[in-house]
């Protein structure tokens, strides 16, 4: 049997003794419903493990447990519309699963639990070991082998147990829930990746890993840490559409890579880069993006708000699991010194060119002629797209711009331009071309 292995070259963890891994199982693989060994186990959704017959007697539950139908209503409510893994229905008969402050679905909707595979292999293990006259010295690297993730073929990270009786780690499966909602090895179906945010890894399982292999669970922990460290060196970009700085971003999230992509920024610090695609490529700069709501829909789909952080421009291109990343620069506004400068030069220049006062009350009366003249569908869309108008003068050129009838790529090369004012002599120009040359386009007029 192959040895698990963590992410890199580096070698294995030493194998801990036959007899630890013997007394460390004995003491975990207990049943929740009582202290004795487990036989025929199924985990539950919590993560609890029982034998399959005291399962049975759980749901023949006295009066303080929730009755079977009503806990099967909640988790099936669950399935379809996730809110927060929390039911008051629940089977398992722990005290904090059962009468917990947050109640944890046991049971996967519509599902009865098959035999823990994992599990029932490990008892197994510790059976032939008991009954041999001291435990044989390759049962600690048996049992290992065993305990190895069927996608990622290294030792289980966060096991979680799924009721088919298949387990994973729980980084694998929501991988696997992004192309499909069922299980990877024997396709039962699955709730899909709403139901299993958030849920609780297999316990007995995970203390077993730990405890009996603890260099090896150590080395995959690293292992794990040092993977999502490679994640978040670069960051994640989005290559979709146009987003400005304090201006919302609302996406529909459904392609696998992107699901992934949001899961790890959902994981870290919520952020992404928005990037507009242009012929041949992206363009080069482009709009960080802070998540401020992420909406998981039950089949792994997500809706995202966010809103415009930043300016940045990509220093360099790479691809991670099939999602663009980039080396980027963050480009700030340039000091409040050297903008003053600007507007005395402006003001002072002969013929003198428009205050920023002057340009800012051209964008007030855009907005203005927008309100008054546009039809109300279009208002309703700008205001539900952009939200209502704002009123910090950097904002409001960024406003207006966005809903200026004006191509994306011309409006993109704002993401540029470190000074406001010049910014806000572009989007005046353009106020003033549009009311030149196409009057009608937003049913408005500058007078
Ligand atoms: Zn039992
Ligand atoms: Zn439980
Ligand atoms: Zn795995
Ligand atoms: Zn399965």
């Amino acid at each position: 049997m192959p040895r698990s292995r963590g992410a890199s070259e580096e070698p294995d963890a030493p194998l801990p003794a036959s007899a630890h891994v013997l007394e460390v199982a004995r003491s975990v693989l207990l049943c929740v419903a009582g202290e004795h060994r487990l036989v025929d186990p199924v985990t539950l959704s919590c993560g609890h493990s029982l034998c399959k017959t005291c399962l049975s007697t759980a749901r023949r539950a006295p009066a303080d447990t929730v009755e079977p139908s009503l806990a099967d209503r909640a988790v099936a409510a669950l399935g379809s519309a996730f809110v927060g893994a929390s039911t008051d229905g629940c089977l398992c008969p722990v005290d904090s699963c059962r009468t917990g402050a947050v109640a944890r679905p046991s049971l996967q909707p519509g599902k009865n639990p098959r035999v823990d595979i994992v599990l029932q292999k490990t008892l197994e293990h510790i059976r032939r070991a008991e009954t041999a006259d001291a435990p044989p010295e390759s049962l600690a690297a048996d049992l290992l082998g065993d305990l190895e993730c069927h996608i990622c073929a290294t030792l289980l990270h966060r096991p979680l147990s799924l009721s088919c009786g298949h387990t994973f780690c729980t980084q694998c499966l929501a991988r696997s829930l992004d192309h499909a909602p069922s299980c990877p090895l024997d396709r039962s179906t699955l709730p899909g990746a709403a139901w299993f945010q958030s849920h609780p890894k297999a316990i007995a399982l995970s203390e077993l890993i730990r405890r009996a292999y603890g260099a090896t669970w150590a080395q995959r922990e690293a292992a794990d840490i040092r993977q999502r460290q490679h994640e978040s060196s670069q960051a994640p970009l989005f290559i979709c559409s146009l987003s400005m700085p304090t201006l919302p971003t609302s996406l529909h999230v459904f392609e696998p890579r992107y699901r992934l992509m949001m899961r790890r920024a959902m994981e870290t610090d919520r952020q992404f880069g928005m990037l507009l695609p242009v012929r041949g490529g992206v363009n080069s700069h482009g709009c960080m993006l802070r998540i401020r709501q992420l909406q998981l829909l039950p089949d792994g789909r997500s809706l995202v708000n966010s809103v415009g952080m930043y300016r940045f421009r990509i220093r360099s291109l790479g691809q991670l699991d099939g999602y663009a990343v980039g080396d980027i620069e963050r480009l700030d506004d340039q000091s409040l010194e050297l903008e003053a400068q600007a507007e005395r030069e402006a003001v002072e220049a002969d013929p003198p060119r428009p205050s920023t006062a002057e340009m800012l009350a051209q964008c007030r009366a855009f907005i203005l002629s927008v309100e008054t003249n546009a039809p109300p569908m279009a208002l309703r869309r700008i205001i539900q797209t952009f939200g209502e108008v704002p009123i910090e003068p950097t904002a409001l050129v960024w406003y207006v711009a966005a809903i200026l009838p004006i191509a994306d790529t011309a409006k993109a090369s704002l993401l540029e331009i470190d000074s406001p004012r010049q910014r806000l002599e572009i989007v005046t120009s353009w106020i003033k071309a549009v009311n030149d040359q196409a009057p009608s386009l937003l049913g408005c007029r500058m007078s």
